[in-house]
């Protein structure tokens, strides 16, 4: 093994170590979290795309490639089993945060549906942007590293994780928005899974698509463009198929604080559809994604990939 291959296994070692999240994410609960929290739902989402139960996804170690920049992230065949799986919540939270989108899904205006959406993928960016943000190397990773490579390629390798901030675009100040964010999500959905009035803290505006069984995709991020378009908080776009309870939507999630940016995007999203998605809701910059394996390659094959290129017929 060479220098490079080392240093290699080495941010392998670590990027694993930071995914594995132990606890459960909402807030102030200390169960453990299980390793298997589906983020677009099994059984309706993933299967009514599928072919022979297969998608395209980013799993979660793709972007371990974006920690050192390396390559960009690539999109992998899965099975829905394990296509948009992550550690996020304790089985009690995933049952009954999500039961108004996996079991009771005829109860559940479109809103209610987009704003549970955003929560549980707002939730896995901001766990992916964690660990891409941490300087931290946890105690078992250090002892691994010292054991296996001995101390002069974990001084190389802590160097190098010193420097990561600088070499990313991601800054404290963005993680503090997630913060309140997470804290505005949380005081509207409670514990036992029921839903308070999300109107207080978000603005949810949804369009039902008359036709897409090619793709899921969502995208959460704090918009900074220019003055106009800077938003306070994160802001969620998505795209969601038909499926058996839903007809396929769009939606845009935003805090109310983003008012007047909200307003502006679902204008320009009237406006034009095509660009708006190609610009807000790509594959490059969206951590959520699963996509029906045919229409995947067709993509491929036209090398439209950087871009969400839905028919014809799915908008009225
Ligand atoms: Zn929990």
């Amino acid at each position: 093994m060479d220098d490079v291959d080392i240093i290699k296994d080495i941010v392998n070692i670590d990027f694993f170590d930071r995914l594995n999240n132990k606890k459960c994410l909402y807030s102030n609960c200390s169960n453990h979290s299980i390793n298997n929290s589906h983020i677009l739902q099994k059984s309706t989402i993933l299967k009514s795309i599928s072919d022979n139960n297969n998608v395209y996804t980013y799993l979660p170690s793709s972007f371990k490639n974006d920690l050192y920049k390396e390559t960009d992230a690539k999109l992998v065949k899965r099975q829905i089993n394990n296509a948009t799986v992550f550690s996020g919540f304790c089985s009690f939270h995933d049952n009954n945060i999500f039961r108004l989108i996996e079991d009771d899904i005829n109860q559940s205006s479109d809103a209610l549906y987009a704003f549970l959406y955003s929560y549980r993928s707002f939730i896995y960016s901001f766990l992916i942007k964690k660990i891409m943000v941490s300087t931290n190397i946890s105690r078992s990773v250090e002892g691994k590293v010292l054991e296996k490579y001995g101390k002069k390629y974990f001084e190389i390798f802590k160097r190098m994780v010193e420097l990561k901030p600088k070499k990313t675009t991601i800054f404290n100040d963005e993680i503090s928005r997630f913060k309140k964010s997470k804290l505005d999500y949380e005081n509207i959905i409670s514990d036992d899974g029921s839903v308070g009035n999300f109107n207080e803290r978000f603005l949810i505006y949804t369009n039902r698509l008359k036709n897409n069984d090619k793709l899921a995709i969502i995208n959460t991020t704090l918009l900074k463009q220019n003055n106009r378009f800077n938003s306070e908080q994160p802001i969620t776009f998505g795209i969601l198929p038909n499926n058996d309870s839903k007809d396929p939507i769009f939606f845009i999630v935003s805090s109310v604080l983003d008012n007047q940016l909200f307003n502006d995007l679902v204008s320009l999203y009237k406006y034009n559809h095509r660009e708006f998605l190609n610009f807000y809701l790509n594959l490059e910059i969206s951590d959520v994604v699963a996509i029906n394996p045919t229409y995947f390659e067709s993509l491929k094959y036209h090398d439209n990939l950087s871009r969400v290129i839905l028919f014809d017929n799915t908008f009225d």
